[in-house]
């Protein structure tokens, strides 16, 4: 079943468009990975999906529902940003259970959601420990876990890596695709990495000025690209 539709999705500031018709489709447990050049929409088409925005025209679906005009906690998502946003005064478990405990979880229901989420993330020795303490692959492992203890139908994650240095993005990818295995919820996750793209992907989507320029499997765009800007993005790594 498809998970997350768009269709004809378009979205304007002012008289501006930065997303122009977008028909799209992603799978139960897929895992789509939104790339293209600074500035063609890819943040702004996950604020869509997650209801950080307004859709201007068209149509969202998520777990068969139209989602237009549903407030983000109706959605069923999560949202992982670049930026980590843990809270400075609370703990890591603090910070993973403070969602769940704004949404009137009870204290067992909640301690067992953080507990396996930290035990997925290898978060558990520090749980006690306050966000200055940690390193930044370990912040945005808090941010990932945030996510996990809400158990969202859809994860979003905008650019998480881009912060972090080489080794640790490295490491964080591989991290990402075996929660994605572990799970097997369905994510939608923004990147301009082509080597995070091709490794993480399903499918790729390739956006170029508020339009879908082509979507498939990472192989299928590498070896098959439509036309010369698929095959420039695609096809030259940074
Ligand atoms: P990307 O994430 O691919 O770099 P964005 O989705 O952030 O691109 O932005 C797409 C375009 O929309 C850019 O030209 C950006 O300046 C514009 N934009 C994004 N958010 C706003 C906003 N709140 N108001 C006006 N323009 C915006
Ligand atoms: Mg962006």
């Amino acid at each position: 079943m498809a998970e997350v539709v768009l269709k004809n999705v378009s979205k304007d500031f002012g008289s501006v468009k930065v997303i122009r018709g977008v028909d799209l489709s992603i799978a139960d447990g897929e895992f789509a990975v939104f790339v293209g050049p600074s500035g063609c929409g890819k943040s702004t088409l996950l604020r869509l999906v997650a209801g950080l925005e307004d859709i201007s025209g068209g149509d969202l679906y998520i777990g068969g529902d139209r989602a237009n005009a549903k407030s983000p906690k109706e959605r069923g998502i999560a949202m992982v940003f670049q930026s980590y946003a843990l809270y400075p005064h609370m703990t890591v478990y603090e910070n993973m259970a403070f969602g769940l405990s704004l949404s009137g979880g009870g204290k067992a229901e909640i301690d067992a959601a953080v507990r396996k989420a930290a035990d997925i993330l290898e978060l558990t020795p520090l749980l006690e420990r306050l966000p200055k303490q940690l390193s930044g692959g370990q912040r945005q492992r808090v941010a990932i876990g945030r996510a996990i203890v809400r158990n969202p139908r859809v994860f979003l994650f905008d650019e998480p890596l881009s912060n972090l240095d080489a080794a640790l993005r490295v490491q964080m990818r591989i991290e990402i695709a075996k929660l994605h295995k572990e799970i097997g919820a369905t994510m939608v996750y923004v990147t301009h990495d082509q080597v995070e793209a091709m490794t993480l992907a399903d499918k790729i989507v390739v956006l170029n000025a508020g339009n879908v320029e082509q979507v498939g499997a990472p192989l299928e765009l590498y070896h098959h690209p439509r036309n010369m800007f698929v095959a420039g993005f695609i096809g030259s790594p940074k």
